[in-house]
Protein backbone atom coordinates (compact mmCIF):
# COMPACT_ATOMS: atom_id res chain seq x y z
CA UNK A 1 0.00 0.00 0.00
CA UNK A 2 1.53 3.47 -0.87
CA UNK A 3 1.37 5.57 1.96
CA UNK A 4 -1.00 8.63 1.01
CA UNK A 5 0.29 11.54 3.17
CA UNK A 6 2.01 14.66 2.21
CA UNK A 7 4.56 13.59 4.30
CA UNK A 8 6.10 10.75 2.05
CA UNK A 9 5.68 12.99 -0.83
CA UNK A 10 7.64 15.41 0.95
CA UNK A 11 10.12 12.82 1.92
CA UNK A 12 10.76 11.82 -1.92
CA UNK A 13 11.20 15.29 -2.98
CA UNK A 14 14.05 14.82 0.02
CA UNK A 15 15.53 12.45 -1.92
CA UNK A 16 15.35 13.73 -5.31
CA UNK A 17 19.29 13.53 -7.00
CA UNK A 18 17.54 15.85 -9.54
CA UNK A 19 15.63 18.11 -7.47
CA UNK A 20 17.87 21.10 -7.72
CA UNK A 21 16.91 21.67 -11.13
CA UNK A 22 13.56 23.42 -10.84
CA UNK A 23 15.52 26.32 -9.28
CA UNK A 24 16.79 26.44 -13.00
CA UNK A 25 13.09 27.70 -13.62
CA UNK A 26 10.72 30.73 -13.96
CA UNK A 27 7.35 29.19 -12.30
CA UNK A 28 4.70 31.40 -11.11
CA UNK A 29 4.76 30.60 -6.98
CA UNK A 30 2.28 28.55 -5.94
CA UNK A 31 1.42 26.79 -9.21
CA UNK A 32 1.02 23.23 -9.65
CA UNK A 33 2.14 23.02 -13.85
CA UNK A 34 1.44 19.77 -15.10
CA UNK A 35 1.96 20.44 -18.55
CA UNK A 36 5.17 20.68 -19.10
CA UNK A 37 4.84 17.69 -21.94
CA UNK A 38 2.86 20.54 -23.87
CA UNK A 39 4.81 23.29 -23.30
CA UNK A 40 7.84 23.17 -21.09
CA UNK A 41 8.10 25.75 -18.00
CA UNK A 42 10.10 29.26 -18.85
CA UNK A 43 14.02 28.47 -17.79
CA UNK A 44 15.37 31.51 -16.26
CA UNK A 45 17.85 32.10 -18.60
CA UNK A 46 15.89 32.25 -21.28
CA UNK A 47 14.56 36.12 -21.51
CA UNK A 48 18.50 37.49 -20.68
CA UNK A 49 19.77 34.67 -23.26
CA UNK A 50 17.58 36.59 -26.09
CA UNK A 51 18.04 39.87 -24.83
CA UNK A 52 21.27 39.47 -25.32
CA UNK A 53 20.55 37.90 -28.93
CA UNK A 54 18.87 41.30 -29.51
CA UNK A 55 20.36 43.78 -28.06
CA UNK A 56 24.35 43.07 -28.24
CA UNK A 57 24.51 40.73 -31.30
CA UNK A 58 21.73 42.03 -33.33
CA UNK A 59 21.76 45.69 -32.05
CA UNK A 60 25.12 46.12 -32.17
CA UNK A 61 26.65 43.12 -34.61
CA UNK A 62 24.24 43.53 -37.14
CA UNK A 63 24.68 41.33 -40.11
CA UNK A 64 28.17 40.11 -38.99
CA UNK A 65 26.71 38.37 -36.40
CA UNK A 66 26.07 35.98 -38.89
CA UNK A 67 29.41 34.93 -38.63
CA UNK A 68 31.06 36.95 -35.83
CA UNK A 69 28.51 35.01 -33.10
CA UNK A 70 28.03 32.35 -35.22
CA UNK A 71 24.22 32.59 -35.93
CA UNK A 72 24.52 30.60 -38.88
CA UNK A 73 26.00 27.47 -37.11
CA UNK A 74 23.05 27.46 -34.68
CA UNK A 75 21.14 24.44 -36.42
CA UNK A 76 24.24 22.47 -36.16
CA UNK A 77 25.28 23.33 -32.84
CA UNK A 78 21.92 22.95 -30.88
CA UNK A 79 21.27 19.49 -33.21
CA UNK A 80 24.82 18.72 -31.21
CA UNK A 81 23.76 19.37 -27.87
CA UNK A 82 19.96 17.29 -28.45
CA UNK A 83 22.23 14.31 -29.73
CA UNK A 84 22.77 12.55 -26.42
CA UNK A 85 20.19 12.99 -25.11
CA UNK A 86 18.17 10.89 -27.82
CA UNK A 87 21.38 8.39 -28.34
CA UNK A 88 22.55 9.79 -31.39
CA UNK A 89 25.89 11.68 -32.48
CA UNK A 90 26.52 15.37 -33.44
CA UNK A 91 26.34 15.40 -37.32
CA UNK A 92 23.04 13.43 -37.08
CA UNK A 93 20.60 15.84 -35.84
CA UNK A 94 19.61 19.39 -36.57
CA UNK A 95 17.23 21.82 -35.66
CA UNK A 96 14.71 23.58 -38.25
CA UNK A 97 11.49 24.51 -39.34
CA UNK A 98 8.34 22.49 -37.49
CA UNK A 99 7.98 19.28 -36.41
CA UNK A 100 4.99 18.72 -39.02
CA UNK A 101 7.70 20.25 -41.81
CA UNK A 102 10.09 18.23 -40.92
CA UNK A 103 7.82 14.86 -40.85
CA UNK A 104 7.06 16.12 -44.34
CA UNK A 105 10.93 16.12 -45.70
CA UNK A 106 11.88 13.09 -43.93
CA UNK A 107 8.52 10.86 -45.36
CA UNK A 108 9.02 12.41 -49.04
CA UNK A 109 12.77 11.44 -48.85
CA UNK A 110 12.29 8.22 -47.95
CA UNK A 111 9.59 7.97 -50.69
CA UNK A 112 12.45 9.73 -53.22
CA UNK A 113 14.58 6.99 -52.54
CA UNK A 114 12.50 3.65 -52.55
CA UNK A 115 10.82 3.84 -56.00
CA UNK A 116 9.63 0.39 -55.62
CA UNK A 117 7.58 0.62 -52.80
CA UNK A 118 4.72 2.63 -52.38
CA UNK A 119 2.84 2.25 -48.80
CA UNK A 120 3.24 4.58 -45.89
CA UNK A 121 2.44 2.39 -42.60
CA UNK A 122 1.08 4.46 -39.52
CA UNK A 123 -0.45 3.57 -36.28
CA UNK A 124 -4.92 4.70 -36.24
CA UNK A 125 -4.73 7.34 -33.85
CA UNK A 126 -1.23 8.77 -34.50
CA UNK A 127 -1.06 12.43 -33.53
CA UNK A 128 -2.88 13.89 -36.19
CA UNK A 129 -0.28 16.36 -37.63
CA UNK A 130 1.97 13.06 -38.86
CA UNK A 131 -0.83 11.52 -40.80
CA UNK A 132 -1.61 14.70 -42.35
CA UNK A 133 2.05 15.23 -43.13
CA UNK A 134 1.77 11.83 -44.75
CA UNK A 135 -1.71 12.28 -46.55
CA UNK A 136 -0.07 15.77 -48.34
CA UNK A 137 2.95 13.78 -49.55
CA UNK A 138 0.81 10.94 -50.54
CA UNK A 139 -1.42 13.77 -52.48
CA UNK A 140 1.35 15.63 -54.33
CA UNK A 141 3.00 12.00 -55.19
CA UNK A 142 -0.06 10.40 -56.65
CA UNK A 143 1.33 6.70 -56.75
CA UNK A 144 1.86 6.10 -52.84
CA UNK A 145 -0.76 5.54 -49.62
CA UNK A 146 -1.13 5.89 -46.21
CA UNK A 147 -2.00 2.56 -44.33
CA UNK A 148 -2.81 2.97 -40.98
CA UNK A 149 -3.36 0.20 -38.62
CA UNK A 150 -4.00 -0.78 -34.75
CA UNK A 151 -0.75 -0.60 -32.58
CA UNK A 152 -0.99 -4.26 -32.04
CA UNK A 153 -1.27 -5.45 -35.31
CA UNK A 154 1.78 -2.94 -36.67
CA UNK A 155 4.50 -5.37 -37.05
CA UNK A 156 2.42 -7.65 -39.12
CA UNK A 157 1.15 -4.89 -41.54
CA UNK A 158 5.19 -4.57 -41.97
CA UNK A 159 5.53 -5.87 -45.58
CA UNK A 160 7.12 -5.51 -48.95
CA UNK A 161 4.75 -2.62 -50.21
CA UNK A 162 5.90 -0.64 -47.47
CA UNK A 163 8.53 2.21 -47.93
CA UNK A 164 8.53 4.11 -44.60
CA UNK A 165 6.53 2.82 -41.22
CA UNK A 166 5.86 6.40 -39.43
CA UNK A 167 5.25 6.57 -35.96
CA UNK A 168 5.26 8.48 -32.11
CA UNK A 169 7.51 6.71 -29.67
CA UNK A 170 4.98 8.11 -27.00
CA UNK A 171 1.91 8.21 -27.68
CA UNK A 172 0.51 11.79 -27.06
CA UNK A 173 -2.42 10.44 -25.49
CA UNK A 174 -2.45 7.24 -23.51
CA UNK A 175 1.84 7.75 -23.13
CA UNK A 176 2.42 3.84 -24.36
CA UNK A 177 5.72 3.56 -25.48
CA UNK A 178 6.74 1.35 -28.19
CA UNK A 179 9.75 -0.90 -28.53
CA UNK A 180 11.89 1.01 -30.67
CA UNK A 181 14.46 -1.74 -31.30
CA UNK A 182 12.12 -4.67 -32.26
CA UNK A 183 10.16 -2.36 -34.47
CA UNK A 184 13.03 -0.85 -35.94
CA UNK A 185 14.27 -4.90 -36.41
CA UNK A 186 10.96 -5.58 -37.87
CA UNK A 187 11.00 -3.12 -40.79
CA UNK A 188 14.77 -3.61 -41.71
CA UNK A 189 13.82 -7.40 -41.69
CA UNK A 190 11.39 -6.36 -44.72
CA UNK A 191 13.30 -3.84 -46.24
CA UNK A 192 11.10 -0.88 -44.59
CA UNK A 193 12.41 2.55 -42.56
CA UNK A 194 11.08 3.75 -39.89
CA UNK A 195 10.40 7.69 -38.76
CA UNK A 196 10.22 8.15 -35.07
CA UNK A 197 8.51 11.16 -33.51
CA UNK A 198 9.94 11.74 -30.96
CA UNK A 199 7.56 14.85 -29.21
CA UNK A 200 6.64 13.29 -25.98
CA UNK A 201 9.93 11.29 -25.50
CA UNK A 202 13.05 14.06 -25.73
CA UNK A 203 14.32 15.16 -22.52
CA UNK A 204 11.62 13.04 -20.71
CA UNK A 205 12.43 9.06 -21.68
CA UNK A 206 16.16 7.59 -22.46
CA UNK A 207 16.07 7.16 -26.44
CA UNK A 208 19.07 5.44 -28.00
CA UNK A 209 18.27 6.29 -31.46
CA UNK A 210 21.96 4.51 -32.81
CA UNK A 211 21.90 1.83 -30.05
CA UNK A 212 18.04 0.59 -31.74
CA UNK A 213 20.12 0.70 -35.27
CA UNK A 214 17.18 3.57 -35.89
CA UNK A 215 16.80 5.21 -39.35
CA UNK A 216 15.17 8.63 -38.75
CA UNK A 217 13.59 10.65 -36.26
CA UNK A 218 11.73 14.17 -35.92
CA UNK A 219 10.50 15.72 -32.68
CA UNK A 220 9.16 19.06 -30.57
CA UNK A 221 11.07 21.34 -28.51
CA UNK A 222 9.01 23.53 -27.12
CA UNK A 223 7.81 20.44 -24.80
CA UNK A 224 10.57 18.57 -22.49
CA UNK A 225 12.99 20.67 -23.97
CA UNK A 226 11.74 23.77 -22.81
CA UNK A 227 12.28 25.76 -25.97
CA UNK A 228 9.49 27.86 -25.93
CA UNK A 229 6.34 28.81 -27.70
CA UNK A 230 6.43 27.11 -31.28
CA UNK A 231 10.40 26.57 -30.87
CA UNK A 232 12.07 25.16 -34.08
CA UNK A 233 11.87 21.50 -34.08
CA UNK A 234 14.71 19.01 -35.09
CA UNK A 235 15.38 16.09 -37.20
CA UNK A 236 17.50 13.15 -36.85
CA UNK A 237 19.09 10.85 -40.25
CA UNK A 238 21.33 7.96 -39.41
CA UNK A 239 24.66 9.33 -40.77
CA UNK A 240 24.38 5.68 -43.06
CA UNK A 241 21.50 7.22 -44.70
CA UNK A 242 22.09 10.41 -45.24
CA UNK A 243 23.99 10.59 -48.92
CA UNK A 244 20.94 9.13 -50.28
CA UNK A 245 18.24 10.77 -48.75
CA UNK A 246 17.28 14.20 -50.17
CA UNK A 247 15.50 16.52 -49.09
CA UNK A 248 11.69 18.03 -50.59
CA UNK A 249 12.13 21.42 -49.81
CA UNK A 250 15.31 21.82 -51.31
CA UNK A 251 15.89 25.48 -50.03
CA UNK A 252 19.58 27.07 -49.93
CA UNK A 253 20.59 26.82 -46.60
CA UNK A 254 20.23 22.93 -47.34
CA UNK A 255 22.91 23.79 -50.16
CA UNK A 256 26.23 22.47 -50.54
CA UNK A 257 27.25 26.08 -50.84
CA UNK A 258 24.55 28.49 -49.82
CA UNK A 259 26.55 31.35 -50.80
CA UNK A 260 27.46 30.33 -54.56
CA UNK A 261 24.75 31.61 -55.35
CA UNK A 262 24.20 28.57 -58.73
CA UNK A 263 21.29 28.35 -60.20
CA UNK A 264 20.83 24.67 -59.34
CA UNK A 265 20.36 22.48 -56.63
CA UNK A 266 23.58 20.50 -54.79
CA UNK A 267 22.26 19.12 -51.71
CA UNK A 268 25.09 19.81 -48.70
CA UNK A 269 26.92 16.31 -47.98
CA UNK A 270 25.42 14.87 -44.47
CA UNK A 271 22.38 16.28 -42.14
CA UNK A 272 23.01 19.99 -43.80
CA UNK A 273 20.97 18.96 -46.30
CA UNK A 274 17.78 19.31 -44.72
CA UNK A 275 17.69 22.77 -43.96
CA UNK A 276 15.35 24.50 -45.77
CA UNK A 277 15.86 28.37 -45.22
CA UNK A 278 17.21 31.34 -42.75
CA UNK A 279 17.54 29.57 -39.21
CA UNK A 280 15.11 31.65 -36.72
CA UNK A 281 18.37 32.87 -34.60
CA UNK A 282 15.90 34.75 -31.34
CA UNK A 283 13.85 31.67 -31.20
CA UNK A 284 17.20 29.60 -31.45
CA UNK A 285 18.47 31.52 -28.76
CA UNK A 286 15.04 30.24 -26.65
CA UNK A 287 15.45 26.65 -27.18
CA UNK A 288 19.65 27.29 -26.60
CA UNK A 289 18.47 28.50 -23.19
CA UNK A 290 16.13 25.26 -23.13
CA UNK A 291 18.67 22.91 -23.53
CA UNK A 292 21.12 24.26 -21.08
CA UNK A 293 18.41 23.90 -18.15
CA UNK A 294 19.89 20.06 -18.80
CA UNK A 295 23.53 20.63 -17.97
CA UNK A 296 25.23 18.58 -15.97
CA UNK A 297 21.88 16.61 -14.61
CA UNK A 298 22.57 12.54 -14.67
CA UNK A 299 20.39 11.74 -17.82
CA UNK A 300 19.15 8.01 -16.12
CA UNK A 301 18.32 9.40 -12.54
CA UNK A 302 16.01 12.50 -14.59
CA UNK A 303 14.13 9.60 -16.58
CA UNK A 304 13.97 7.34 -14.05
CA UNK A 305 12.43 10.39 -11.54
CA UNK A 306 9.78 10.81 -14.88
CA UNK A 307 8.68 6.98 -14.75
CA UNK A 308 8.74 7.42 -10.57
CA UNK A 309 6.48 10.64 -10.72
CA UNK A 310 3.64 8.41 -13.37
CA UNK A 311 3.93 5.38 -10.79
CA UNK A 312 2.87 7.84 -8.05
CA UNK A 313 0.05 9.43 -9.55
CA UNK A 314 -1.21 6.52 -10.31
CA UNK A 315 -0.85 5.03 -6.84
CA UNK A 316 -2.26 8.52 -5.33
CA UNK A 317 -5.02 7.82 -7.69
CA UNK A 318 -5.50 4.45 -6.50
CA UNK A 319 -5.19 4.99 -3.06
CA UNK A 320 -7.37 8.63 -2.88
CA UNK A 321 -9.83 8.90 -6.11
CA UNK A 322 -11.23 5.51 -6.05
CA UNK A 323 -14.83 5.50 -7.13
CA UNK A 324 -15.11 8.37 -8.61
CA UNK A 325 -15.24 7.04 -12.26
CA UNK A 326 -11.51 7.73 -13.01
CA UNK A 327 -9.90 5.03 -15.47
CA UNK A 328 -5.96 5.09 -16.50
CA UNK A 329 -5.40 5.08 -20.04
CA UNK A 330 -1.85 4.81 -19.68
CA UNK A 331 0.08 1.64 -19.22
CA UNK A 332 0.48 1.48 -15.21
CA UNK A 333 3.73 -0.64 -15.82
CA UNK A 334 6.51 2.27 -15.73
CA UNK A 335 8.25 0.73 -17.67
CA UNK A 336 5.89 1.24 -21.15
CA UNK A 337 4.97 4.77 -20.38
CA UNK A 338 6.30 8.32 -21.10
CA UNK A 339 6.28 10.87 -18.82
CA UNK A 340 2.52 11.69 -18.42
CA UNK A 341 -0.42 9.75 -17.07
CA UNK A 342 -3.90 9.90 -18.45
CA UNK A 343 -7.27 9.16 -17.13
CA UNK A 344 -10.84 9.03 -18.99
CA UNK A 345 -13.55 10.33 -16.83
CA UNK A 346 -17.78 11.24 -18.11
CA UNK A 347 -16.68 15.14 -16.37
CA UNK A 348 -12.71 15.35 -17.77
CA UNK A 349 -13.33 18.94 -19.60
CA UNK A 350 -15.36 20.94 -16.71
CA UNK A 351 -12.64 18.99 -14.19
CA UNK A 352 -9.43 19.89 -16.54
CA UNK A 353 -10.99 23.59 -16.06
CA UNK A 354 -12.04 23.65 -12.57
CA UNK A 355 -8.46 22.38 -11.67
CA UNK A 356 -7.04 25.50 -13.86
CA UNK A 357 -8.53 27.95 -12.05
CA UNK A 358 -7.41 26.57 -8.66
CA UNK A 359 -3.78 26.54 -9.95
CA UNK A 360 -3.43 22.70 -10.97
CA UNK A 361 -2.32 22.92 -14.97
CA UNK A 362 -2.70 20.00 -16.94
CA UNK A 363 -4.73 19.80 -19.91
CA UNK A 364 -7.56 17.92 -21.63
CA UNK A 365 -7.52 16.01 -24.95
CA UNK A 366 -11.12 14.88 -26.58
CA UNK A 367 -13.22 12.87 -25.79
CA UNK A 368 -12.93 12.45 -22.53
CA UNK A 369 -9.03 12.52 -21.51
CA UNK A 370 -7.35 14.47 -18.92
CA UNK A 371 -3.40 14.13 -19.10
CA UNK A 372 -0.81 14.79 -16.23
CA UNK A 373 2.15 15.57 -17.30
CA UNK A 374 5.39 15.03 -15.43
CA UNK A 375 8.55 17.02 -16.81
CA UNK A 376 11.20 15.51 -14.62
CA UNK A 377 13.55 18.77 -14.59
CA UNK A 378 10.90 20.32 -12.49
CA UNK A 379 7.75 18.62 -11.26
CA UNK A 380 7.74 18.32 -7.67
CA UNK A 381 6.27 14.65 -6.12
CA UNK A 382 4.13 17.22 -3.64
CA UNK A 383 3.09 18.62 -7.04
CA UNK A 384 1.66 15.62 -8.00
CA UNK A 385 0.23 14.79 -4.34
CA UNK A 386 -1.19 18.42 -4.96
CA UNK A 387 -2.96 17.70 -8.01
CA UNK A 388 -4.63 14.42 -6.82
CA UNK A 389 -6.02 16.32 -3.58
CA UNK A 390 -7.41 18.60 -5.77
CA UNK A 391 -9.26 16.16 -8.51
CA UNK A 392 -10.33 14.31 -5.52
CA UNK A 393 -12.12 17.69 -3.65
CA UNK A 394 -13.14 19.41 -7.20
CA UNK A 395 -14.93 16.05 -7.80
CA UNK A 396 -16.12 15.53 -4.06
CA UNK A 397 -17.85 19.07 -3.39
CA UNK A 398 -18.91 19.37 -7.19
CA UNK A 399 -16.74 22.27 -7.94
CA UNK A 400 -16.70 20.57 -11.29
CA UNK A 401 -19.91 21.11 -12.52
CA UNK A 402 -19.73 25.30 -12.69
CA UNK A 403 -21.29 26.66 -16.11
CA UNK A 404 -17.71 28.22 -16.31
CA UNK A 405 -16.12 25.63 -16.40
CA UNK A 406 -18.22 23.67 -19.33
CA UNK A 407 -17.10 26.57 -21.82
CA UNK A 408 -15.28 25.61 -24.73
CA UNK A 409 -11.83 26.79 -25.56
CA UNK A 410 -10.11 27.43 -28.85
CA UNK A 411 -6.81 25.35 -27.39
CA UNK A 412 -7.05 22.18 -25.00
C1 LIG B 1 3.63 18.34 -30.22
C2 LIG B 1 3.77 17.34 -31.31
C3 LIG B 1 4.07 17.75 -32.60
C4 LIG B 1 4.22 19.21 -32.90
O1 LIG B 1 4.26 19.52 -34.25
P1 LIG B 1 4.52 21.04 -34.69
O2 LIG B 1 4.63 20.97 -36.15
O3 LIG B 1 5.80 21.48 -34.04
O4 LIG B 1 3.35 21.84 -34.22
C5 LIG B 1 4.24 16.77 -33.57
N1 LIG B 1 4.09 15.46 -33.27
C6 LIG B 1 3.78 15.05 -32.02
C7 LIG B 1 3.64 13.60 -31.74
C8 LIG B 1 3.59 15.98 -31.02
O5 LIG B 1 3.28 15.58 -29.79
Amino acid sequence: MTDCSLAEAERRDRADSVGHARARFDLPEGLIYLDGNSLGALPRHTAATVLNVIAAQWGQSLITSWNRHAWIGLPQRLGARIAPLIGADPGEVIVADTTSANLFKLIAAVLGARPDRHVVLSETGNFPTDLYMAQGVIAMRGDCSLKTVAGSELIAAIDEHVAVVLLTHVHYKSGRVYDMAAITAAAHAKGALVIWDLSHSTGAVAVDLNGCDADLAVGCCYKYLNGGPGAPAFLYVARRLQPELNSPMSGWMGHAAPFAFEDGYRPAPGIDRFLCGTPSVLAMAGLEAGLATFDDVDRDALFAKGRALGDYCIELMDGRCAGRGFTVVSPRDGSVRGSHVSYSHAQSWPLCRALIARGVIGDFRAPDTLRLGFAPLYTRFVDVWRAVDAVRDIIDSGTWDNPAYHASATVT
